[in-house]
């Protein structure tokens, strides 16, 4: 069946439109995909190569229809290239079609095949190296790589071996570019591919805004650390391993002394800075033995840890008590004279089957006893209602 070329511009523009809407409408969603934006234009330029191609005359229609389809794979691999956040070159976007028109001046240009061969070799090389770049960036969604970069390099084969046939076997010269077989089946492949390759970058886009969206709803903006909610999941997770534990899972919870003093004397501002310092020396500590930090709430942070017994886990709340000390950030509303913390352990054992809401309420009970037994120091409840370790501070010179 041979399509008329009315029939085929019809098909071609309502699917062009379909997928520049779609790529816009998406990019709406977060407005911070630009590459949806280079995509939607790329395709609308193709579209209006297409129109072109079917209404003007020769060999104006030849020369803007092709050069404009060239910008438009230019600007595929410009839009490939911005997804994974690679520098692209705008003011080389007319490149293609500047390149076209002056080929249009060379003698070869009266060969039919040979035009065909050159554009469809130079769009090959665009959605190779466009390829090329979602391989790069989709390594950590195997499913949606695979699909996305292998359309592309079959896309590029489609071209390549239309720019040989035509090499080896170019068409009569008083062909009609419309009536070519051969064109009219390659561009509908590429109508296709344009098609399942909206479907395939809409999803990459959307399954990275969801997982940056995902891990900013977990993280503390002030000091950048893991938040409350991603403790809470944390948490729950941890308690449900409890009979596949071999070493205990230590809740320690860790609050600043007289912050609201330290807000009252040197400003929130600096206190929010005070809380990010107290953050980071935290983190340290606890990632070097594979721990996680978490934001309570207000001046309270809280970590995650699996240690072998209570003395190992003494030992640890005072590494992280002394590394705040350790700061020796100014505190002159406090009589210690510099920037504290009270720490408060519950040591859940492996055998246990206390419920994650208990485990708190024994941390945060901890957490107390070291305030009022004068801040600046480290309680650990190893049993839930038993308060049986105390770790008392060292005199640190200040
Ligand atoms: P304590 O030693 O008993 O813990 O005394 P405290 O003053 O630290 O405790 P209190 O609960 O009275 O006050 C906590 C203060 O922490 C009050 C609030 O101003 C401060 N705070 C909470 N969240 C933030 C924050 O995000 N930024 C700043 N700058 N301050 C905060
Ligand atoms: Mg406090
Ligand atoms: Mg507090």
């Amino acid at each position: 069946m041979v399509l008329d070329p009315a029939t085929i511009l019809v098909i071609h523009l309502l699917i062009i439109l379909l997928v520049s809407v779609s790529y816009f409408v998406t990019w709406l969603d977060a407005r911070r995909e630009d590459s949806l934006l280079w995509m939607c234009g790329g395709t609308l330029g193709a579209g209006l190569g297409i129109i072109i191609r079917f209404t003007l005359p020769q060999p104006l229609s030849l020369i803007l229809s092709n050069g404009l389809i060239e910008a438009a794979g230019f600007g595929l691999w410009f839009a490939c290239r911005r997804l994974r956040g690679r520098v692209i070159w705008p003011v080389l976007l007319p490149l293609p079609l500047l390149l076209w028109c002056f080929f249009a001046i060379l003698p070869f240009f009266g060969s039919i095949g040979l035009r065909i061969t050159v554009a469809n070799a130079v769009l090959g090389l665009f959605f190779l190296v466009a390829g090329r770049e979602v391989w790069i960036f989709a390594r950590e969604n195997p499913a949606l790589r695979l699909y996305m970069a292998g359309l592309l390099a079959l896309q590029a084969g489609v071209y390549f071996f239309w720019a040989g046939f035509n090499l080896i076997a170019p068409p009569p010269a008083t062909a009609h570019l419309l009536r070519l077989r051969g064109l009219v089946l390659t561009d509908l492949v590429s109508l296709v591919t344009t098609l399942l390759l909206a479907i395939g970058l809409i999803g990459l886009v959307r399954d990275r805004t969801v997982r940056l969206y995902r891990q900013a709803a977990m993280l503390d903006a002030v000091t950048g650390v893991e938040n409350r909610r991603a403790f809470d999941e944390r948490l729950a997770a941890q308690m449900m391993e409890t009979s596949r534990r071999r070493q205990a899972l230590a809740v320690i919870m860790m609050d600043a002394d007289h912050f609201k003093s330290y807000n009252d004397r040197y400003g929130h501002p600096q206190g929010d800075a005070c809380l990010r310092q107290i953050a980071q020396a935290l983190k340290t500590v606890l990632t070097s033995v594979g721990g996680r930090i978490y934001r309570y709430g207000g001046e309270e942070f809280v970590a995650l840890l699996s240690l072998p017994d209570g003395a190992a886990v003494a030992e640890f709340a005072e590494r992280l008590r002394r590394a705040v000390r350790d700061l020796r950030l100014p505190h002159e509303a406090h009589s210690a004279g510099i920037v504290t913390i009270s720490i408060g352990v519950a040591l859940v054992e492996p055998s246990s089957c206390a419920e994650a809401a208990r485990v708190i309420a024994a941390a945060d009970d901890a957490l107390y006893q070291a305030k009022r037994g004068g801040r600046d120091r480290v309680m650990i409840l190893t049993e839930m209602n038993a308060l049986t370790t105390l770790s008392e501070p060292k005199a640190a010179p200040i």
